[in-house]
């Protein structure tokens, strides 16, 4: 499903959070959000995925205007930052949860089956009856990640989804979500402000500031040709 944004706009009171931003992530493509913090990447996520509203320009899924698809029918699946897992709940039963809200309706043990399977997709099999205290962080960023993928969604979106790791699970939870990305074909969008992460996981970085796109292109271009001082000094240590 290709996502299309065209002159977003979104104010918080008389605060310009997003001042008219239009991007588009092709279908099947893993677009990085880079930005500063407060530069309203993740208000541009929450838009897309209904949270919401655009006050402005108009947000696209395929050919559809997203305003007429009501928020359940999008088909996003959406990790939040420090995963928001539901702490009562067992990993499971987290898993579970977008099924038994879903408007598809699921007898038990399809939904039991379902979750063995994305417990597999995961690598986290037989901690389905932990709870989410009992097992690590990286193991957390997977349930939610496990949790999003359940409905089949059509366009994944995660919000700092390493942001509290450590380097080394980092850099394998990276590894480990292109693979997943790429053998379901979903398109996503991924917010963070990490250069690394982005130049090394994206196919096409944009780069925000202040609510405004500054640059967007591939890894490489963006890097070799950074367009404005701001980008510069933004990736300045990875050249
Ligand atoms: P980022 O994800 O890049 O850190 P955000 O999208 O979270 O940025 O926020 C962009 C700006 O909008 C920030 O200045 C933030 O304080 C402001 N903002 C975000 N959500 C709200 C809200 N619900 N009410 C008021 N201001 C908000």
């Amino acid at each position: 499903m290709k996502i299309r944004l065209d002159q977003v706009v979104k104010t918080f009171d008389t605060f310009r959070a997003v001042h008219g931003v239009s991007l588009e992530v092709a279908s099947g493509e893993l677009v990085a959000l880079l930005g500063p913090s407060g530069s309203g990447k993740t208000t541009i996520l929450r838009m897309i995925a209904g949270l919401e509203f655009a006050d402005g320009g108009a947000i696209y899924f395929g050919d559809q205007d997203a305003t007429a698809i009501p928020v359940r029918e999008r088909g996003v699946g959406f990790v939040f930052q420090h995963y928001a897992l539901f702490p009562h709940m067992t990993v499971g039963e987290n898993i579970a949860f977008g099924m038994k809200v879903s408007k598809v309706k699921r007898s038990k043990s399809e939904i039991a089956a379902r979750v063995d399977e994305l417990l597999k997709l995961v690598r986290l099999e037989g901690l389905g009856n932990r709870f989410p205290s009992q097992i690590s962080g990286g193991q957390r960023q997977r349930v939610a990640l496990a949790r999003a993928l359940a409905v089949d969604p059509k366009v994944l979106l995660l919000d700092e989804p390493f942001g509290a790791l450590d380097a080394a699970v980092r850099r394998d939870l990276r590894v480990w979500l292109r693979e997943i990305q790429e053998q379901l074909g979903i398109t996503t969008l991924f917010v963070t402000h990490d250069q690394e992460e982005a130049l090394d996981l994206a196919d096409r970085v944009v780069i925000l500031s202040e609510g405004k796109i500054v640059q967007e292109g591939t890894p490489e271009e963006v890097t070799r040709r950074p367009n404005s001082a701001f980008v510069t000094r933004f990736l300045g240590d990875t050249n």
